[in-house]
């Protein structure tokens, strides 16, 4: 999703195994005219026809749609042609079908040559590999639609095509003590204070549309130098409650993104300053309106008019949305943005320096979030002691852990994305483009990585 962290047995088939003629399908009858990779009525071990990479591709596409039919917002933006979408209404393919289907276009894709672009044939090959975890991730949903169980870290590996790390408690204990060193002292426990802190910053509701709006437009200032946006690429933002995310970026095609910024909990200066870059610039407004000018129309690709929530592209989306934020801001200009924006919500900007300092250190405790994930939908933690848990580590007042622990019910594993993706991109990034923040090199590997197609594997 591309929601900024908020408020939310290995896969069936080993995915890297060349299957699977055996595959049990239902009886033709069934399975509508659908998607091409209706195929799948081809009797078992019976060479099947050659397909292209885009024939793939649309039947990967229409697979998605039909799994979005039974799963409500899985099918995260679509822009490809309507008629697709009323085929999928139509069909009202099972999950069990879908899952047999999917299966049966990987074999199709593992026989297919990449198409030959002589031009980047890194390209090719990057293609190939997604389109073979995107649409294993699809099986492996359609799996869990009809009640298959996955371990936290086996369902990580099937949707989002990582290895979740493990932290121990320890792992979190230097955040905690720099935090205590740094908060203004007083009674209560570290959460208490740190909330009391942070509170303290949050924006005024009436001048939340105003800070929000300034912050996405400063950082879209900052990015434009660094790479070339799509003409006419624009955005709309809204204020919205009763959600189960912080905020949403609603991807429309056309350049064109619905920002929504859920205002019914108080939102921190802080928070501003990561939506503005996570589901503005250079986040996933720029990552998508940069797939749809390059993938989509550059190379007539149509995977890429398809994001499905629960896939490895959410790694990818999340991560480069997160790690947008310092690239954009490197220490001396996020102070400068902070200062401009403490002015205008009528903050005190000569307290920027610490608030910055409590701020970098509470990021490092995010990867605990993943920790509560696992535990919990693992069974080993129930939701009080979860929500206990939440308070420690991240330092989440008991209201934000209740909402936390919804956002596990609801997304999962989905958590891994944020913290985790973050990681690989930076340690991509540096790989390709050194160390300095915010150096053209640095933003010249980020722009690739956002303009190729990607899965978590293609990082490392
Ligand atoms: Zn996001």
């Amino acid at each position: 999703m591309t929601a900024i962290v908020a408020l939310l047995a290995a896969c069936t088939a080993d995915r890297d195994d060349p299957l699977i003629f055996g595959t049990r399908l239902p009886p033709a009858a069934e399975q509508g005219t659908a998607a091409d990779a209706a195929s799948a009525q081809a009797p078992a071990q019976t060479p099947l026809p050659p397909m292209s990479m885009n024939e793939i591709a649309v039947s990967y596409v229409k697979l998605v749609l039909a799994l979005g039919e039974l799963d409500d917002g899985y099918v995260d933006a679509y822009y490809g042609p309507p008629e697709w979408r009323d085929q999928a209404k139509a069909q009202k393919l099972t999950a069990a079908q879908i899952e047999a289907q999917s299966q049966l276009l990987i074999a199709r894709l593992i026989n297919t040559e990449p198409d030959n672009l002589p031009a980047d044939p890194e390209l090719a090959k990057l293609r190939k590999s997604y389109l073979r975890n995107q649409i294993g991730a699809l099986s492996a949903r359609a799996a869990m639609l009809q009640g298959r169980k996955f371990s936290f870290d086996d369902e990580a590996r099937a949707l989002y095509d990582v290895e979740p790390p493990h932290y121990p408690e320890t792992y979190f204990q230097p955040a905690l003590k720099q935090l205590d060193a740094l908060l203004p002292k007083g009674p209560g426990t570290l959460a208490q204070r740190y909330n009391r802190y942070v509170d303290s910053y949050a924006v005024p509701k009436d001048k939340l549309q105003s800070v929000m709006r300034a912050a996405i437009g400063y950082a879209q200032l900052h990015v434009r130098p660094h790479l070339e946006l799509p003409q006419g690429e624009h955005f709309e933002l809204a204020l919205v409650g009763d959600k189960p995310w912080s905020a949403y970026n609603w991807y429309q095609g056309n350049y064109y993104s619905r920002i929504e910024v859920n205002a019914d909990l108080p939102v921190s200066i802080l928070r501003v300053i990561q939506l503005a870059s996570h589901e503005g610039y250079p986040g996933h407004h720029v990552y998508n309106s940069l797939l749809e000018k390059d993938l989509v129309r550059g190379q007539g690709w149509p995977e890429y008019q398809v994001y499905p929530l629960y896939s490895p592209q959410s790694f990818i989306a999340e991560g480069s949305a997160d790690f947008g934020v310092e690239l954009t801001f490197p220490d001396a200009q996020r102070l400068n943005f902070e200062r401009e924006l403490f002015d205008l919500a009528g903050f005190d900007a000569a307290q920027v320096d610490t608030y910055d300092r409590v701020v970098r250190a509470a990021k490092a405790l995010h990867p605990a979030e993943i920790e509560a994930a696992r535990r919990y939908l693992d069974g080993h933690m129930d939701a009080e002691s979860t929500a206990n848990w939440l308070q420690i580590y991240t330092l989440a007042t008991p209201e934000y852990a209740r909402r936390r622990i919804a956002f596990f019910d609801h997304y999962r594993s989905y958590i891994i994305n944020y913290s985790y993706g973050e990681e690989l991109v930076r340690r991509y990034v540096e790989a390709k483009g050194g160390s300095e923040a915010g150096s053209d090199a640095q933003w010249r590997a980020y722009i690739r990585l956002l303009t190729t197609p990607r899965v978590a594997t293609e990082l490392q």
